[in-house]
């Protein structure tokens, strides 16, 4: 091979570690850094991402590419960089990173092209007696457009006519016809002006505005102290500068006001999230990419969106769990964020009522600037806290009689109610009266849950479906017996108890679609009495203007874990949920019914509220030598064969223990290693799991360890992972 031939090295999609070279053969133009290149892999081709285009000792034997996709890099540098930092903090293939990294039609390999944006046309039913006996699809859309919007007079949206399953041939056949008729253009609505901030607003506001350059923020602002307005206020000098924002929330679904304020204040902004199509999710990244969209709304992997010119990242609720990936890479974004921010050398600013423990501790150790609203705006008040202690009491579908008093004076007062509980269907156990036996999932180590309308047992965990029982299936004899409260029944306890009341059950059973959560959320919003009973997408973003009791029907789940992040999540739960109450005219109250009503989690929380706890709880973290001190990662290995997931980990840990001693230093410089123990969920899938849990003394440390585990050889049946900072520790 002549060696004057340019060699480039390659990362190629595919779960390994090392980046391949091949050579760009004569007439071929060079690929930039970053550029996608079409390469041959085995007996594939794939599309990898050009890392270096100068390779000078390169292998001699070299492939050659087959085709270089962009004339710009796909990957820009910095985030290359970023993609370079994550492979080593997560100790994750380069090629997997950057694959993720792409959307998955630029993962494909098709060009970048910006298309026009389709013109949001709306349509007006001129005809709506119109029939056709042999076009019953016309027939339809026009009964449809009769009947589901007949308020709509401004026109339907194309876009609604499509996703209702009508195509775009129907309603040009019958715009020719003359049944159909474009409506007139509506005026954009003029922008919302910025609200007169309170003091502590504008204190927070101009901390951002003046900040120069790298700095993170944490902004503490109990719910309703008017967050967003500090960071739509904040946003201004980036934007002035011909910048771009960046502003990350958890769910997308679950939080449309935050959303709706966005545009009403600065127009058209971009979104990323899971409900779109891979053309659209990829016409927006390049839009970014480009310049042309100035605010980029997403959820979790937004982050990793090119920007032309980014000028500040917002991270909204800082705390959610969605931020963290749980599978595949397991980043969490708010962390890249902070890292994306300081390659950009630009401002960050987290914000929540319930900040993580790992922002506080950044605060405490001075690595974040610490921004307060403590009361809300509007002058709304806090809501007072009340405890049901459940010991010896009977219940009615779940609820103490003291709280069914409390509802019905609510009601009467004509406020909303709103019930959490975090827990979708019936019931969490049938049991069997005679012998015991419980309804199990074959597939995991959990039991069933017993669900009606349709009736049917569901393993929440594998998803797994099946009929339910008609008998036990140990004894054969005893009845079967619902045990314990999941929504769909407190649901129906609370339509026996108050029948006259609406009553909105909120989970994922009832809010498939994001119409179905809308239309639910809209009745709500016109503030009649009513009760809400739902999971935490209840407790998420939304504001309640009409609601004046919440209760926490279950507190004890959380109480109870031995998780030790539990009392955090529960704490954050509680006030949240707590959040949703009394956030207009009407003080609200926040009830929660325990077990276990002196719990000194429960009662720190009351008394002190959510920063006296965390503080508590950071200090606990501290003596018990958990993070955020002392970082942690975990290997997790599952297999159908029980004995080859544990041996591999047990294998694992030899190792590691071996590196530590040949090592210098003192125990104080030894990562603790911890099992290999089952996974609480011991067996899921029908697959059995394990997990070794790291405890470092410091990131260098474990980053060291885990270094040194190289990439081992597994057999095909076992899986296994390393989860850097885990979020579910058990
Ligand atoms: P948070 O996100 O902190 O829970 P929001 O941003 O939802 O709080 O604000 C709560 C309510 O207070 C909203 O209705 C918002 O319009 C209002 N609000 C925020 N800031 C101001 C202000 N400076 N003056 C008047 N109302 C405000
Ligand atoms: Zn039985
Ligand atoms: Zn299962």
């Amino acid at each position: 091979m002549p060696s004057a031939l340019t060699v480039i090295r390659v990362a190629v999609p595919r779960p390994l570690h090392s980046l391949y070279d091949y050579h760009v053969p004569e007439g071929q133009e060079l690929p930039l850094v970053g550029a996608r290149v079409r390469v041959p892999f085995g007996n594939s081709r794939v599309v990898g991402i050009c890392v270096e285009n100068d390779v000078k000792e390169g292998r001699i034997e070299t492939k050659p590419i087959l085709d270089v996709i962009d004339q710009e890099a796909a990957i820009p540098a910095t985030l290359l960089d970023l993609a370079q930092w994550m492979s080593q903090y997560y100790h994750h293939p380069l090629g997997e990173v950057l694959a993720t990294i792409l959307p998955s039609a630029a993962r494909r390999g098709s060009a970048f092209e910006i298309k026009a944006l389709p013109i949001a046309r709306r349509w007006l039913l001129k005809q709506a007696d119109f029939k056709n006996p042999r076009a019953t699809r016309q027939e339809a859309l026009v009964q449809w457009l009769g009947t589901a919007v007949t308020e709509a007079t401004d026109g339907v949206p194309e876009e609604a006519i499509l996703k209702a399953g009508f195509t775009r041939d129907v309603i040009s056949r019958l715009v020719d016809l003359g049944v159909l008729e474009a409506a007139p253009e509506i005026e954009p609505a003029p922008l919302q002006q910025p609200l007169d901030p309170t003091p502590a607003q504008a204190d927070a506001i101009k901390a951002v505005r003046d900040s120069d350059g790298f700095s993170i923020f944490l902004l503490e602002g109990v719910t309703g102290s008017g967050k967003t307005e500090v960071y739509l206020q904040a946003m201004a000098p980036a934007l002035n500068a011909g910048g771009q924002i960046l502003v990350l929330v958890p769910e997308i679904a679950l939080t449309p006001q935050t959303l709706a304020r966005f545009e009403d204040r600065f127009g058209r902004t971009g979104m990323i999230h899971s409900g779109l199509t891979d053309q659209q999710r990829l016409q927006t990244w390049l839009r970014c990419k480009s310049g042309e969209l100035t605010i980029l709304i997403g959820t979790r992997s937004a982050i990793f969106t090119p920007f032309a010119k980014l000028g500040l990242i917002i991270v909204d609720e800082e705390h959610d769990s969605s931020y963290k990936q749980q599978e595949g890479l397991r980043y969490s974004a708010r962390d890249l964020a902070a890292k994306r921010a300081q390659q950009e050398d630009i401002p960050l600013l987290l914000g929540s009522a319930t900040p993580s423990l790992e922002s506080i501790f950044n605060v405490q150790r001075g690595r974040y600037r610490h921004l307060l609203l403590a009361d809300r705006a509007g002058g709304a008040s806090m809501p007072s806290y009340h405890i049901i202690d459940l010991r010896g009491q009977t219940l009615h579908g779940g609820l103490a009689s003291s709280l069914i008093q409390t509802i019905r004076e609510h009601l009467a007062a004509s406020g909303q109610v709103l019930l959490y509980l975090n827990r979708r269907g019936y019931a969490p156990t049938l049991l069997c009266q005679s012998c015991g036996w419980q309804a199990v999932c074959p597939d995991c180590d959990a039991r069933l849950t017993l669900h009606r309308t349709p009736a049917v047992m569901i393993c929440h965990h594998c998803a797994l479906r099946l009929e339910v029982p008609n008998h036990c299936e140990a004894c054969g004899q005893g009845a079967l017996l619902p045990l314990g409260q999941g929504t769909q029944r407190t649901e129906d306890s609370l339509a026996s108890l108050f029948p006259d009341v609406p009553i909105h059950r909120i989970d994922r059973d009832t809010t498939r679609t994001n119409r179905q959560l809308n239309a639910q959320l809209q009745q709500i919003h016109e503030g009649q009495p009513c009760i809400m009973v739902g999971t935490q997408m209840l407790a998420k973003g939304h504001h309640f203007p009409s609601v004046t009791l919440v209760a926490v029907l279950n507190a004890d789940a959380g109480l109870l874990s031995p998780d030790f992040r539990a009392p955090e999540r529960t704490a954050q739960l509680i006030v949240q949920v707590a959040g949703r109450a009394g956030r207009a005219a009407k003080p609200g109250q926040v009830w929660i019914q325990s077990h276990q009503p002196d719990n000194p989690l429960l009662g720190r929380l009351i008394e002190d509220g959510y920063a006296g706890f965390a503080k508590t709880e950071l200090e606990s973290r501290s003596l018990a030598g958990l993070p955020p001190m002392h970082p942690m990662a975990l290997l997790r290995a599952e297999a159908e064969n029980q004995a080859l997931a544990q041996a591999f980990l047990a294998n694992c840990k030899a190792h590691l223990e071996q590196v530590q001693v040949a090592q210098e230093g003192g125990p104080e410089a030894r990562v603790n290693l911890y099992g290999p123990v089952p996974a609480p969920m011991a067996r899921l899938a029908n697959r059995y799991r394990f997990q070794l849990m790291l405890i470092a003394p410091s990131r260098n440390t474990l980053h060291r360890l885990l270094q040194s585990l190289g990439h081992p050889r597994v057999p095909a049946a076992l899986r296994w992972s390393i989860d850097v900072d885990p979020y579910d520790a058990l």
